[in-house]
């Protein structure tokens, strides 16, 4: 049975570490989040002009985080 976890991004194998389930080792989670941080800060500004654009153009827009 081979339950070596290894890491996505760097290839490391994985031992103790609470970022295991996302298949990441530590400094790789940490990596990970900060792109993926900054990728869904640039995805926003991307939604925040589809937006304005939306309203100026008196169309309904879906609004993804819209309750
Ligand atoms: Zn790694």
């Amino acid at each position: 049975m081979d339950d070596v976890i290894r890491c996505e991004r760097c290839g490391r194998k994985l031992r103790s570490s609470p970022t295991m389930e996302f298949g990441l080792g530590k400094v790789c989670y940490e990596k990970n989040r900060l792109e993926l941080v900054k990728a869904e800060y640039e995805r926003n500004q991307q939604i925040l002009e589809f937006e304005v654009d939306g309203i100026q153009r008196g169309k309904g827009t879906c609004l993804e985080s819209a309750i």
